[in-house]
């Protein structure tokens, strides 16, 4: 028998879920997808790593010049005023000195090459005087100057790097400077999703009165791709029982995630929540904040299950709110909460108690270089220009009644997904 746990949906704030207490219960009941396949490095980049990557060298191989100069003995180094150095070859990088420095040389070196035996200390050039085949250093180095050491990035053996890490650019050389090139990484993940709702039509077709374009499956499709998951589009279903129950089959039997926006309200139209709760399981559907309360969260058949509000600016949030993170954590990544940063408001900002709001705002440096916010102006859940004209969210709690211009606020910058 299915286990059910209907929350119920009280519109009294105090009974709603707290945007915390939802997050946390969605990212507990998100499960790490399991398989994996083996890339060529270049192809990982997005990916995550499902393998923990260990260095088999040390990284440098071996002990390098970090300057263009010359390698000496530290025991060469004058206690004070100067002394001449005879030179006595060159080590360049890919092409080392092969002999043995003796006391009272030097070898000319350049960055990246191999120190030679016997030196352990460089000179940069502009520190020394040149006379013919000789050299004049003073007193003023010390032993080491300027070496990278052997395995002073890596050591053999080490582990370098940890599954759940995403590989970017960074990773990709990584991996590259140890010789490696195959990796194991988490397969994709696959996400389907459909809109729900008679009033809307898709790009390319012609609106009949009292119908929109349909514009979630836009910024869903947007927010997904930068997820790197594998996107099945389902288009849009009308408000039928039978057609939603039909989408809800299909999307549950391809994907590891099902996403649907609009039909989760209490309207006479919306049986998103009833059909999860009909063929899945239903955990709850409502959270204090604005954009975005209704929501419907669950499983169906063995897929993570989230209806996202249908107004296009609560979709969005509740999407990087809760949906991004469990997305994430299924793709098999450590959850890591939104980067969040306090900054002066410019603009006053009105809010009742109750719900935590996320306004959106235009993060940027005032004339003295500091970082302050001010709003994009009018925040209806339907006003998709709001977020257009944003680059991050404003954090209003919920018990907050507002902010006067100047007031401190919590600013969640869009981390390039949104
Ligand atoms: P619903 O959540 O279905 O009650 O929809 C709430 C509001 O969002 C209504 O004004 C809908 O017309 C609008 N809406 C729902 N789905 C979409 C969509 N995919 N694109 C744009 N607007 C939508
Ligand atoms: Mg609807």
């Amino acid at each position: 028998m299915r286990n059910k746990t209907t929350d119920n949906c009280d519109t009294n704030a105090s009974s709603l879920l707290t945007v915390d207490q939802a997050r946390l219960r969605i990212l507990d009941s998100a499960q790490v997808i399991k398989g994996y396949e083996k890339l060529a490095i270049r192809s990982s980049l997005g990916r995550v790593l499902d393998e923990t990557v260990f260095s088999s060298i040390n990284v440098p191989a071996y002990d390098n010049s970090a300057m263009d100069g010359y390698a000496i003995s530290s025991s060469d180094i004058p206690d004070e005023g100067s002394t001449t150095l005879n030179l006595a070859g060159k080590s360049f990088a890919g092409k080392p000195f092969e002999g043995t420095l003796k006391s009272g040389q030097c070898i000319r070196i350049m960055t990246g090459a191999m120190i030679p035996d016997g030196a352990d200390t460089i000179v940069m050039q502009e520190q020394v005087e040149i006379e013919n085949e000789k050299i004049v250093i003073s007193s003023c180095i010390s032993k080491g100057d300027h070496v990278r050491c052997i395995g002073e990035d890596m050591k053999a053996g080490q582990a370098i790097l940890q599954p759940g890490k995403q590989i970017t650019a960074s990773e990709l050389g990584l991996i590259a400077s140890l010789g490696i090139a195959e990796v194991r990484v988490k397969r994709k993940l696959r996400v389907a999703f459909f809109s729900t709702g008679d009033e809307l039509c898709s790009v390319g077709e012609l609106p009949e009165e009292g119908q929109i374009y349909d514009s979630n499956r836009y910024t869903l499709f947007g927010m997904l791709k930068r997820l790197d998951v594998e996107i099945i589009d389902m288009g849009v279903i009308p408000d039928i029982r039978d057609a939603i129950r039909d989408a809800f089959k299909t999307a549950a039997s391809h994907a590891d995630a099902v996403i649907t926006s609009g039909g989760v309200s209490v309207g006479e139209a919306d049986y998103v929540k009833e059909t999860l709760d009909e063929m899945g399981q239903i955990n709850f559907w409502k959270v204090a904040m604005k954009p975005g309360k209704p929501m419907a969260i669950g499983q169906l058949d063995g897929a993570a299950f989230f209806g996202v509000p249908g107004n296009p600016v609560s979709a969005m949030a509740t999407f990087y709110q809760f949906v991004q993170p469990a997305l994430k954590k299924m793709m098999g990544m450590e959850y890591k909460p939104h980067l969040k940063i306090k900054v002066p408001c410019l603009t006053p900002l009105n809010k009742s108690a109750g719900r935590l709001e996320y306004q959106r705002g235009r993060l940027m440096r005032d004339d003295t270089g500091q970082l302050v916010v001010e709003s994009t102006g009018r925040q209806g859940s339907h006003l998709l220009t709001s977020m257009s004209h944003a680059n991050c969210f404003i954090i209003l709690p919920a018990e907050s009644t507002g902010v006067n211009s100047g007031g401190l606020v919590d600013v969640e910058p869009f981390e390039g997904i949104i």
